[in-house]
């Protein structure tokens, strides 16, 4: 093992657990890298009562003194950046721009999160003579992020600085799959002078995320990762009577239409369908493309080709996601698709253990194929045909997903049909990953996000705090009129 046991981070020390510990694999040959505890109620229990100690001094600091923090973060993020992205790249997989531009991505969130203070002044006004009316934010206390294997460091940091800025306690739970970013990031908040207990680290799997889910002690969940299991935490969290955010999962339709632009087009489509090894939730997945787009299919393959495991693409996660994948494709050729590119069976020289899939197009997908409606998770574009700009909307907004949804066109007025009309939060014009930056909000629609608001940027302030609606007289006058 390069990496000592995985121990979870609480009350500012690593602590171990007698629970059950699981293999951490480098997804690029297979090794086991480090172990991780599957931890129990008793040690999320141990955490959520220290972080109720540490809420009232936290709170009470003045947000300007609590991003201070964030400054100093930040500034160790970009310090140790290249180690952050090996770690990445180890436990993960991704090639090392990929994981590189995740830390990048760690770094803005933080700068947003030192921005808080210029976004959260109050609102104030004088509602009748001598009387005033003030809202001003509160934290809410102890509250969790659980978080997904695609993004170790930066899905993350979408919570860790905006929560924690604005005044909260926070324990998180990575995932079991990556869970060596998590427990730097700890130390790293630490080194910036995070206080012991504001932020901690329980590692686990499903046992761990059913007790956040009960705690009576945590105030709000938020969650990102699959479909099925959000909608879990969505509804027992709120039985539970917790305020829960939680995003799923995506299947993210690229519309292309004859006008638009061949090289920029093609390129942008295939970094989207297998950039990170299509392991994005905002990952084109499938592409509608209107009649007339033969020569942009062509080019298409054309960069496909030059997308090469070990190389310029990463592996997946593990060998059941790769096999899941591979399955999808074999499905759908069964079924009549024409495989013009074909990533099955690849094998990287030297590192024969790894979970690689090559760079996969599929063209001739009907709607009605498993491979266009549910979520592939892997560097695979699944091409549907259509005939107008109309139906290829029709294919999109049948999606029960609505992550992200983008159109290929050179006509403005197509991308504004488009743009009113597709079924999905993030909308991209020639953007293959339309992810809004800083301080535009993250999140989709549908079954890609369950729960009010968004998660990182403005959004994330409503939903991290609650509002006080604050009423005052300061003057003598003994008049009253209708609202005292
Ligand atoms: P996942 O749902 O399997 O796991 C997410 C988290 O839930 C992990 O921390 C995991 O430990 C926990 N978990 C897994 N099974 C559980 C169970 N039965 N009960 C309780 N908790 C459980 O997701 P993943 O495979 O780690 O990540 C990939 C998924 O995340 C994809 O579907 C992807 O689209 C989605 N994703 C969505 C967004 C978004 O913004 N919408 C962003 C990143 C990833």
């Amino acid at each position: 093992m390069k990496y000592a046991e995985v121990r979870n981070y609480v009350g500012g020390d690593f602590v171990d657990t007698d629970q059950e510990y699981i293999d951490v694999h480098d997804p690029s040959d297979g090794t086991v890298i480090s172990r991780v505890p599957l931890s129990s109620r008793d040690d999320l229990d141990k955490a959520v009562a220290i972080a109720q100690r540490a809420f009232p001094g936290w709170s009470a600091l003045p947000i300007k003194e609590r991003v201070q923090i964030f400054y100093r973060y930040r500034a160790l993020l970009e310090r140790d950046i290249e180690e952050l992205t090996a770690l990445v790249t180890e436990e993960n997989g991704k090639i090392y721009s990929e994981a590189r531009a995740e830390i990048l991505k760690a770094m803005e969130l933080t700068e947003f999160a030192c921005s808080l203070p210029q976004l959260t002044g109050g609102e104030v006004l004088e509602v009748s003579r001598g009387v005033e009316c003030r809202i001003e934010r509160f934290p809410l206390g102890v509250v969790a992020s659980i978080t997904p294997f695609n993004f170790p460091s930066m899905v993350p940091n979408w919570t860790i600085p905006n929560a924690i800025a604005l005044g909260n306690c926070l324990i998180l739970k990575p995932s079991e799959m990556v869970p060596l970013s998590a427990n730097r990031i700890a130390e790293l908040l630490a080194e910036a002078g995070l206080p012991q207990g504001v932020f901690q680290v329980v590692h686990g799997g499903r046992e761990v995320v059913e007790a956040i889910c009960d705690h009576s002690g945590i105030e709000a969940i938020s969650f990102v990762g699959s479909t099925k299991i959000a909608k879990l935490v969505y509804r027992r969290g709120s039985a539970n009577l917790k305020r829960v955010l939680a995003l799923g999962g995506a299947k993210n339709h690229l519309i292309v239409m004859p006008d638009a632009n061949q090289e920029m087009t093609a390129s942008n489509v295939v970094a989207s369908m297998s950039g990170c090894a299509g392991q994005r939730c905002m990952a084109a997945s499938v592409m509608v493309a209107v009649s007339g787009t033969d020569h942009i299919i062509d080019s298409m393959v054309a960069h496909a080709r030059a997308v090469v495991p070990g190389a310029n693409l990463g592996p997946v996660i593990s060998a059941e996601a790769r096999d899941r994948i591979e399955r999808y494709i074999t499905e759908a050729e069964d079924a009549g698709a024409t495989v013009l590119v074909d990533g099955r069976n690849a094998v990287v020289a030297g590192r024969e253990g790894g979970f690689f899939v090559g760079p996969t197009i599929i063209d001739h997908v009907t709607p009605d194929m498993r491979i266009a409606q549910e979520e592939v998770f892997g560097p695979v574009i699944a091409i549907v045909r259509a005939r107008t700009l109309d139906q290829a909307l029709e294919v999109e907004n049948a999606s029960p997903y609505g992550n992200a949804a983008s159109v290929f066109t050179e006509s403005g007025a197509t991308a504004r049909h488009v743009m009113e009309r597709a079924n999905a939060g993030m909308i991209g014009v020639n953007v293959g990953v339309p992810v809004p930056r800083e301080p535009f909000s993250f999140g989709g629609w549908n079954e890609s996000r369950f729960g009010v608001g968004d998660i990182t940027g403005r959004g994330s302030i409503e939903f991290w705090t609650k509002s006080k609606k604050l009423t005052t007289k300061w003057n003598s006058e003994h008049g009253t009129n209708w609202m005292s």
